[in-house]
């Protein structure tokens, strides 16, 4: 527990309804999206960057460790509280600062709900691009943290593409700015690159200035049925090679498709079909139809089985019907999912999914792969009973060979979701020990004493 003197220290800061160290709040709070928890000893609240700041200096005096949090929605124990830590909940700094539209640009908390900056941008015919299957609820700065993407990021990019600049307090108590408020700039060294997808070890941001887009003016949609992986895979090489970049580029395997057979969602997808290829098309409105008229001609080849199109919401909204019903269907399989979410060159996207098939077979586990395919980004989530000590055993020796082939195929351990607590022992497969080195020396330089997401991003 806190001593009770440090408390009334951080309640003197930012009031006692924002330093709260009571067993619900900090029940509360013990846990993010991983099958884990670890109770903090207390949760602050800061509602401004000067409180961050202040809440900062705090804690290294005291030599308080600091997990920050979002919404809690990450899956990798990234917010998971380290032992003995304070959590740091930024829903208090949910404001808009600035709306610009003139300059494209929004200024924002990171409390703000990543939709709400989208819905924020669109009143005025613009668009923030990065979608995470999480933007109802996750926080901005959770996906600053782990440089969030979604769909649409085959075409617009992740998170880190669409930062112009950021205001963080570091793990030292040094309050900086990085960027400007410029889609130009070639001063200083890029540190908004470097805080984006650094996880809360290196600053805690507290402000952040985003690049906006002009929202397309129509959007229309694919589905594209093929009798086998292979076929699929064919057909994303193709797409990617031509010259229309697809809004939206979503693969699910052969194992999705049985699970949504069995979970009955599978009405109107036709016999022999074996893996589906989600396709999105948007720009202005008369150039939508060129635009799926390519993709339709490189999506057609060898174990095609049937191409949909649709244009109106409704139209979209049936063609999505399979692809929306496998989050549940997947669940059926058994209670747990370990997902992991590596990333290969899309040239090598057919040889991981046969890999992944064979591994299942070979460990006695299902997995089921599925995701952004145009950006060589899978999900593949390993289905298993917690309680069978024998099955998790067996998941983890398939875990660690399924990191293998990713490396051996020249990809990379996580394309969105980030490393957190969960993945950083398999860094040095992917990290060589020179670089692994420099960003420790970056770690320390921005966060002498430790304090800030300790057990997270780095290995030991
Ligand atoms: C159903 C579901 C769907 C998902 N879909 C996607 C998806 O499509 N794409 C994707 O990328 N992810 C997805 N995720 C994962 C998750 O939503 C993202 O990682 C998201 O960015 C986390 O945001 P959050 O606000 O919940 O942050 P949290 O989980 O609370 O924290 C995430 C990390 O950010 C750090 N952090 C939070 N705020 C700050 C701050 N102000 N300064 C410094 N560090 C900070 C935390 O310490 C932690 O390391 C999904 C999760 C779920 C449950």
């Amino acid at each position: 527990m806190l001593a009770p003197e440090i408390l009334a220290e951080f309640a003197a800061l930012l009031g006692p309804e924002r330093a709260r160290a009571d067993a619900d709040t900090r029940a509360l709070y013990a846990r993010d999206e991983t099958p884990r928890s670890c109770t903090p000893e207390a949760v602050l609240f800061p509602a401004s960057h000067d409180e961050v700041a202040g809440l900062v200096r705090l804690a290294l005096r005291h030599k308080l460790p600091l997990t920050p949090r979002g919404a809690g929605s990450g899956n990798v124990g990234g917010a998971l509280p380290a032992p003995g830590s304070l959590v740091v909940s930024f829903e208090c700094m949910n404001r808009v600062l600035e709306f610009d539209p003139d300059n494209r640009l929004v200024v924002v908390e990171p409390g703000v709900v990543t939709d709400d900056i989208d819905r924020l941008a669109r009143s005025k015919g613009l668009m923030y691009a990065p979608d995470p299957g999480s933007g109802a609820y996750c926080r901005i700065g959770g996906n600053l943290a782990m440089n969030a993407a979604g769909p649409r990021a085959v075409k617009y990019g992740a998170t880190r593409d669409h930062v112009l600049a950021l205001r963080a307090v570091t793990g030292a108590g040094r309050e900086i700015r990085t960027g400007s408020r410029t889609t130009k700039y070639a001063t200083g060294y890029d540190l908004t690159r470097l805080l984006v997808g650094s996880e809360g070890t290196l600053a805690l941001i507290t402000e952040a200035t985003l690049r906006l887009v002009p929202a397309p003016e129509r959007i229309a949609n694919l589905r594209v049925c093929y009798a086998g992986n292979r076929a699929a895979c064919e057909a994303i090489i193709r797409v990617m090679r031509q010259a229309v970049v697809p809004s939206a580029l979503e693969f699910m395997d052969r194992r999705s498709i049985e699970a949504i057979r069995a979970y009955g969602g599978a009405e109107g997808l036709p016999e022999g079909t074996r893996a589906v290829l989600m396709v999105a098309a948007d720009g202005a409105h008369d150039d939508v139809p060129r635009q799926i008229a390519a993709l339709e001609k490189a999506l057609a080849g060898e174990g095609l089985i049937e191409i949909q199109s649709g244009f109106t919401e409704e139209e979209i909204a049936r063609l999505w019907t399979a692809r929306k019903s496998l989050s549940m269907a997947v669940k059926k399989i058994a209670p747990l999912k370990i997902n992991e979410d590596v990333v290969v060159p899309v040239t090598r996207l057919a040889e991981l999914v046969e890999a992944i098939d064979a591994m299942g077979r070979r460990h006695r586990v299902p997995l089921v792969a599925f995701g952004h395919a145009g950006n060589g980004n899978l999900h593949v989530n390993i289905m298993v009973h917690q309680d069978d000590a024998e099955e998790m055993e067996r998941a983890r020796a398939c875990r660690r060979e399924l990191v293998e082939t990713v490396m051996r195929l020249a990809g990379s351990l996580s394309g969105e979701h980030g490393i957190g607590s969960e993945k950083r022992g398999f860094l040095p497969l992917e990290i060589e020990a020179d670089t692994l080195a420099l960003m420790r020396a970056l770690k320390q330089t921005f966060d002498p004493q430790g304090i800030l997401n300790p057990g997270k991003k780095l290995p030991d």
